[in-house]
């Protein structure tokens, strides 16, 4: 078990998509830290909540272990850590507690331009290549789909210019990426946002009363985004 803490601590991207939302978010919330741009670790002024900033692969298992109380991250990723959790015969750690709404974007499977689409019963024999392979071997054991997971960690929609996969399963905003390797999207797994993410169980202490303060002040900020 992780040492008993009277700070709250949450983990956010260091860099990336989701970095400067996620911290203004936090700001308008009326949270403030002493700066440390480049360092891991942003000391709480306003109230006794400090900041990790991490890489947004290592956020659920943060959560998961207990170095952290809540994290900021892709619901794909959550749903894919969760998702390959489950598989492993692991119990559930982490869940999504509200949505933010920013981050948007859909992990889709998208196919060669040529290809004409006839649904998903169509996948039977290919290979699929993808950095979503939990989702991806659930969303086709519901359609008992036999396809192959190919598991990359980047570059993804090369896969099948390079023939190491038939098709794709990616995360797709504007799709430009796709139209620029002469992919189109056909199937949704799962419409993502940057969600706040935290433990199953939540603590009962003084973080747990300041978990439930932050969660009001967001509820505020966020309607009042939208
Ligand atoms: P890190 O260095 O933290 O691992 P990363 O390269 O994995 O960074 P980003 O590309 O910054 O991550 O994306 C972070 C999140 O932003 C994604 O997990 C996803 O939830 C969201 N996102 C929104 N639009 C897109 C998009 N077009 N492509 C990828 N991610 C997107
Ligand atoms: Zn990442």
């Amino acid at each position: 078990a992780a040492p008993a803490r009277d700070r709250l601590r949450i983990a956010i991207q260091k860099n990336g998509r989701l970095a400067e939302p996620a911290r203004a978010l936090l700001s308008a919330c009326g949270l403030s830290w002493r700066e440390s741009r480049d360092k891991l670790f942003c000391y709480g002024e306003s109230l006794p909540v400090d900041l990790l900033l991490v890489r947004d692969d290592d956020i659920p298992g943060l959560i998961a272990d207990g170095v952290c109380d809540l994290g900021i991250v892709g619901r794909n990723e959550l749903d894919e850590q969760g998702a390959a959790r489950v598989q492993a015969g692991l119990a559930p750690a982490f869940h999504a507690l509200r949505g933010l709404g920013f981050g948007q974007c859909r992990l889709m499977l998208a196919v060669p331009d040529e290809w004409e689409w006839q649904g998903p019963a169509q996948l039977s024999g290919t290979r699929i290549a993808t950095s979503y392979p939990a989702i991806l071997k659930d969303w086709l054991a519901a359609r008992a789909i036999d396809a192959q997971v190919v598991e990359l960690s980047g570059s993804v929609e090369i896969a099948p210019r390079l023939g190491t996969a038939d098709l794709i399963c990616d995360l797709v905003s504007s799709g430009a990426t796709l139209r620029a390797n002469q992919l189109k999207p056909v199937e949704t797994l799962l419409d993502s946002e940057a969600v706040l993410a935290g433990a199953v169980r939540s603590p009962d202490d003084a973080r747990g009363a300041l978990m439930a303060m932050l969660l009001r002040r967001l509820d505020g900020v966020v309607q009042v985004q939208d």
